[in-house]
């Protein structure tokens, strides 16, 4: 499985906040994120330039499960890039884990979903909005058409009627005006106020703490939860943590 960090941290963000974690990052993804301040997608040696030959690159999904069983963790935490990229393996992988009585997050764009989704117990999904298009850059396009899917993101929220199944809606904030299409989405897939966080964009915890304010306010005003990024407080905009 193409792979770019394996490594123990605590979940920095959504509802597992502060939870233990083996954080298996996949490389590769079909989308391309630039916001508007000019910030690229928060790993962009998995997405815009990724590192098959620099990374871990192609690992066997055993010696993945051997390093998860090394730690003294229950949580793993499947993120990317896009992990849907690879979905036979992702399928296997989460099977093997589930063999090991791991809670398995997967973080995802949500654009494509497979069988892998019967293993996990939790997906947090971050549908990407206007504010994440690469603008002037040769995947504007691709990005523009294919970031949102609604017959994916149905799908990922039917799932959510299952008893063993959690899920979060994890929104990136750029400013206020985001809110629109956070309601319109949530109006054509049908998840509701409790499972949606709202997030500040931003790789430095200055950039933030900046946009927290606003956020936190619109989590009050229309009802949805707040998410920093704890990882990005404690470390910076650091690998592996
Ligand atoms: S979808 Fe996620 S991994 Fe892909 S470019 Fe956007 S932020 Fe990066």
């Amino acid at each position: 499985m193409k792979i770019s960090e394996l490594f123990f941290s605590i979940q920095g963000e959504g509802k597992r906040t502060g939870v233990p974690s083996f954080f298996i990052r996949t490389n590769h993804c079909n989308l391309r994120c630039k916001f508007p301040g000019g910030n690229l997608c928060d790993t962009p040696y998995t997405s815009w330039n990724p590192e098959d030959k620099t990374n871990l690159g192609d690992v066997d999904i055993n010696l993945i499960l051997q390093k998860f069983t090394e730690g003294n963790v229950k949580d793993v935490v499947i993120t990317g890039g896009e992990p849907a990229v690879q979905k036979e393996e992702l399928k296997i992988l989460c099977r093997e884990l589930k063999k090991l009585n791991a809670h398995i997050t997967i973080e995802t764009n949500g654009t494509m979903i497979s069988d892998f989704i019967k293993y996990i117990d939790l997906v947090s999904i971050s549908p990407k909005l206007s504010s994440s298009v690469p603008f002037g850059t040769e995947f504007e396009r691709s990005h523009s058409k294919n970031r949102i899917n609604l017959d994916s993101f149905r799908e990922y929220n039917e799932h959510s009627k299952r008893k063993d199944f959690d899920i979060q809606w994890k929104f990136v904030v750029c400013s206020e005006t985001d809110i629109d299409e956070i309601k319109d989405l949530q109006l054509q897939v049908g998840f509701s106020n409790s499972e949606v966080w709202l997030m500040p964009e931003g790789i430095t915890a200055d950039e933030i703490n900046e946009k927290s304010g606003m956020t936190v306010q619109m989590c009050l005003t229309h009802g949805y939860n707040f998410s920093g990024r704890l990882h990005i407080n404690i470390w910076g905009n650091r690998r592996g943590v």
